[in-house]
């Protein structure tokens, strides 16, 4: 109470101070958001019940009546009827282009059997002009009776004039048509790239359509890239999206070339989430020579961020292990082209740190989080302490010995908890049940002291935070054969979650000074929900929806 009349007096005196020599009053508010049960996620004032923005900030949070009385003639009163009231919520690991671009193609995530993926791709073909490929789906055969991998032959004879390259959700692997091959030039005597593998039937040696990690892009360097104004209207899709489920702000993990998409719809006034734009760690160069460093730009579009890859993933038995996988025992997973040579990623590691630049890396496997983990100890060793801020991203299977080097390097795991409740249903058969013990592990990391960042890896999850909450604090998985929680001693609090998806990813991206909370000086960027996630059964929390989405001060989203 103390503290908010603190501010609040700040604010007035600013206010007047500022207008002295002026003929107005004091300032007003733009917008004040009253009758809340905000958390502020701010430990020095936890809770309050008003808000006050003025332009793109908030300058006061305090009592109703406090804020109450800043309201002027001109001031937008919203009243949220005692519902709640969070900082914006901030996806630490999106792909957003893809995501706009599946809001606008063919959707197989939940096509359950191979027949009704194969009846979604031949609808989907019928609408599209011959010639004109057809990506995305996000399809998922773990869905399926048997979990066999899709074969060209499903789609093939709806899709002739048709090519076709359909990635699983993962994005570790693609099945392509026939058409898609033959275009790619992928034929049985076109050998396996490094860290990639071309899938033969075992009778004929042909390919059957299913490329996994580097083997995909044979096809992708034969797709016809987008053009300006596809991808700008795929942007657009997917800000939009974005501000009606919550999130105003994603770290983008592969923005690599789509910086001027996003500068455009931000120019047209258009953009409605701030983006950390990250670009591929292979072309840190690029970046470097510019003297770009870390997080650099406006708190609406930043660059300096550079994601690399150790490994594939689960769904794909590409996540790098030390053991063998139960479920194929000739593999243990295999590491990115960008691990070759030996040495390889060490020196780009340390080259891009040592210009600056903030480095984070996709590691699934407890081999591959092992490998990352030590080459960022190197790192530090021989570049020095600074606040560098690496990131693993996914941090998805860790030896326990593994565990307290998060904190310890000051490593932040970037965390999907919808993972966890999705691949939960099948991660045993493939890696066993102590393997699983330290997976997603969110408790052990948090009381070891490591920072969690967390997000969705949209499109491979979806984008709303409350499925993401509600798996971190359920672990229940979705065929619900687990509704006390797979491995439920790594739950964590729907508190904890929460301000891991807004205070830590914003640590995440060096910018909890200016968002992450909702604190007088900070940015307005803030969401009203239908329900106290606090204090229902967290079983619930999946089914709460956005009421309003505030973000730079303006009402993005409102459902009316
Ligand atoms: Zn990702």
């Amino acid at each position: 109470m103390l503290r908010s009349f603190i501010s609040l007096l700040i604010i007035y005196l600013m206010a007047t101070n500022f207008l002295a020599g002026t003929d107005s009053k004091a300032i007003e508010p733009d917008l004040v958001i009253v009758n809340a049960n905000i958390h502020t996620m701010d430990q020095q004032a936890p809770t309050a019940e008003a808000v006050a923005v003025l332009g793109n900030r908030i300058v006061a949070v305090g009592s109703d009546n406090d804020i109450r009385k800043l309201a002027g003639r001109n001031t937008r009163i919203i009243d949220a009827k005692k519902q709640l009231v969070l900082p914006g919520f901030n996806d630490s690991h999106v792909h957003f282009m893809s995501g706009g671009f599946q809001l606008s193609s063919v959707d197989l995530r939940d096509a359950n059997s191979p027949e009704e993926f194969s009846q979604r791709i031949k609808q989907f073909a019928e609408k599209v002009n011959a010639g004109r490929w057809i990506t995305g789906g996000d399809w998922d055969h773990e869905r399926w009776p048997k979990a066999q991998l899709p074969t060209r032959q499903l789609i093939d004879a709806y899709t002739q004039g048709t090519p076709v390259f359909v990635n699983r959700l993962d994005g570790h692997m693609g099945l392509a048509n026939s058409l898609a091959l033959r275009l790619a030039g992928v034929t049985k005597d076109t050998p396996d790239p490094p860290g990639g593998i071309i899938v033969r039937d075992p009778q004929t040696g042909e390919p059957t359509g299913i490329l996994k990690d580097a083997a995909q892009n044979f096809v992708w360097k034969v797709i016809p890239a987008a053009s300006f104004d596809e991808k700008l209207a795929a942007a657009r899709a997917a800000t939009n999206h974005a501000a009606s489920v919550g999130v105003t702000s994603v770290q983008d993990m592969s923005a690599g070339t789509d910086v001027g998409v996003y500068q455009t719809l931000l120019d047209r006034g258009e953009l409605k989430t701030r983006i950390y734009a990250v670009a591929p760690l292979p072309a840190w160069e690029r970046l470097g020579r510019t003297g770009v460093r870390a997080h650099f730009g406006s708190a609406m579009l930043r660059v300096g961020g550079l994601k690399g890859f150790a490994d594939g993933s689960l769904g794909s038995t590409t996540a790098l292990f030390y053991d063998p996988y139960l479920d194929a025992p000739n593999t243990s997973g295999i590491a990115t082209d960008e691990m070759y040579p030996e040495g390889a990623m060490l020196a780009r590691v340390r080259d891009a740190d040592r210009a600056g630049l903030h480095v984070m890396i996709h590691a699934i496997g407890d081999r591959a989080n092992d490998l990352i983990l030590s080459i960022y100890e190197q790192v530090i060793r021989e570049n020095g302490d600074r606040d560098r801020r690496f990131r693993i991203e996914h941090a998805q299977h860790l030896r326990p010995q593994d565990i307290a080097r998060f904190a310890r390097d000051k490593v932040i795991a970037s965390m999907q908890p919808y993972h966890a409740i999705d691949d939960g249903r099948w991660a045993e058969k493939r890696i066993g049940k102590e393997r699983a013990k330290t997976t997603y592990a969110f408790r052990s990391l948090l009381d070891s002291g490591a920072t969690l960042a967390f997000g969705t890896d949209w499109t491979v999850a979806p984008l709303n935070p409350m499925l993401s909450v509600y798996a971190a604090a359920t672990r229940r998985t979705l065929d619900d054969k687990n509704p006390d929680g797979w491995i439920a001693e790594q739950k964590i609090s729907v508190e904890e979650a929460v301000r891991a998806y807004t205070v830590g990813s914003a640590f995440a991206e060096f910018q909890e000074k200016v968002k992450g909370t909702i604190t007088p000086g900070k940015l307005a960027d803030l969401v009203i929900l239908s329900r106290d996630i606090f204090t229902i059964d967290p079983n619930e929390i999946e089914n709460v929806r956005v009421v309003l989405t505030i973000m730079d001060g303006r009402v993005v989203y409102e459902v009316k």
